[in-house]
This record gives structure tokens, sequence and C-alpha cells, in this order.
């Protein structure tokens, strides 16, 4: 299967900036190259029209058909739900935890399902995906098997901490940091304060 637009970025990029360092010796290296989406190769996803919501949410793809169906429903799955329904998109989302925008502060979790209620997304919980056909979704919910008709898929599973170009540079003999989405997946303030603390050190 062909990386989907922003997986390519960064493999395109990280050799050459490992070359760049080694021409250039820095004196202290700090890589905050962020998270990797994850796709999960759900079996029978390449038979779909399927994309990654950070694509469609920085306005690389667009969805074209009536109906989007949402994998995933943390912060990203849910903005990208919200996103979807200002365009006149019908979403469904569904979420194999037992609740919706658990990584989410309350406030802004309650103000953003009060939306998509509003806006009639279809949400289920409990709800994991297992395979996929050209036309349908199979998950299983409590125990039963549910197949869901989709047209668009919107992958909204998490990322995973871009660790390619870290790894490579840690190798060699340089004053190298980590800080971020890069050390592993976590908020925005985390990531601050890992810059604040490198930045004050060096
Ligand atoms: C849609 C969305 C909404 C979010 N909302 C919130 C929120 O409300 N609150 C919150 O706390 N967190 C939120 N997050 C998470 C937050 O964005 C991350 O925690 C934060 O961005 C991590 O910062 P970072 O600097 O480590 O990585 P990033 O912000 O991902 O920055 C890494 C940068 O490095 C660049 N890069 C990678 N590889 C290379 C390379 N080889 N060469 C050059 N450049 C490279 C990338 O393109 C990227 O711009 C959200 C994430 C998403 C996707």
């Amino acid at each position: 299967m062909d990386s989907p637009p922003a997986t390519k970025f960064h493999q395109k990029t990280s050799a050459c900036v490992v070359k760049m360092v080694g021409n250039t010796k820095p004196d202290v290296v700090i890589l905050a190259t962020g998270g990797i989406p994850l796709t999960t190769h759900f079996q029978g996803l390449e038979n779909t029209h399927w994309m990654l919501a950070v694509d469609l949410l920085d306005g690389g793809l667009r969805v074209e058909s009536a109906s989007a169906f949402v994998i995933g429903g943390g912060l990203v799955g849910l903005e990208t739900a919200d996103f979807l329904t200002s365009q006149g998109v019908k979403v469904t989302l569904v979420e194999m935890l037992g609740e919706v925008g658990g990584d989410m502060d309350p406030l802004a979790k309650a103000m953003i399902t009060k939306r998509l209620k509003g806006a009639d997304v279809k949400i289920f919980t409990d709800t994991k995906v297992l395979s996929m056909k050209k036309n349908t979704v199979i998950a299983q919910q409590k125990g039963n098997e549910i197949v869901y008709p989709i047209e668009t898929v919107v992958i909204a599973v998490g990322v995973r901490a871009n660790r390619e170009m870290p790894d490579r540079l840690l190798k060699r003999d340089l004053e190298v940091y980590v800080i971020g989405n890069a050390v592993e997946p976590r908020k925005a303030l985390d990531a601050i304060q890992d810059g604040f603390y490198v930045g004050n050190k060096v």
C-alpha cells in the first residue's frame, strides 16, 4: 500500500536532514520531529477509499462523498467529525473504548460532543473495526458483529513517535536532545515543557 501524504513527508526529509547535520556539525541537535499518524493495517483497507485525519485537517485532502466513516474517537477523531459536518458530510464515528474524547479536557469534550449530537453524527463506542471491504466495514460491538456501509474512511487512531531520525543521530558522537512527540505521543503542553527545559539547558 502506498504511504499516505503525512508519512511520505517524513520519509523524504529524514535522510537529507541527517546528511545536513553531518555536514554542518552543530554543537547541539534538538530533535522535535513529532509523531507519525498510525494507519493500523486494517484487513481490506486497500480496497476502500481512505485517508488520514491529519491529511484532511491540514487541507491536503478532501472528502468528496456524501458520508464519511471515522475510525477513532479521541481528540483528533472528534475534531475530524466536527470539521466534516461543517462541510455537510454525514458522519459515522466508531471508538473501541467505552467513551469518546477520553484524552480531552472535560469542558472541551462536552462542547464538541454536544455539537456533534446536534449535527446528527452517529457515534458508536465499544466498537472495534475488524476488517473492510470496498463498501462496508465489519466491526465488533460488545460481542456482536456489525456491518456499516461506507463511502470514505477517515483514520484517526493516533500517532507513534517519529523516531527514525532521532535513532540515527543518537548513534553518532553528537549532543542530541529529543523532545515532544518524538519521545512519545503526548499533549502540546508536554512538548512545550520539554522545549523549555532543553532550551534552558543548552
Ligand atoms: C488535529 C490535532 C489536534 C490536536 N489538538 C491538541 C490540543 O487541542 N491540545 C493539545 O495539547 N494537543 C493537541 N494535539 C497534539 C499536539 O499537536 C502535539 O502534542 C504537539 O504538536 C507535539 O509537538 P511536537 O513539536 O513534538 O510535534 P509536532 O507539532 O508534530 O511538530 C513536529 C514537526 O516536525 C516536522 N518534521 C518531522 N520530520 C521532519 C524532517 N525530517 N525534517 C523537517 N521537519 C520534520 C513535522 O512536519 C512537524 O511540523 C493535537 C494534534 C492533532 C493532530
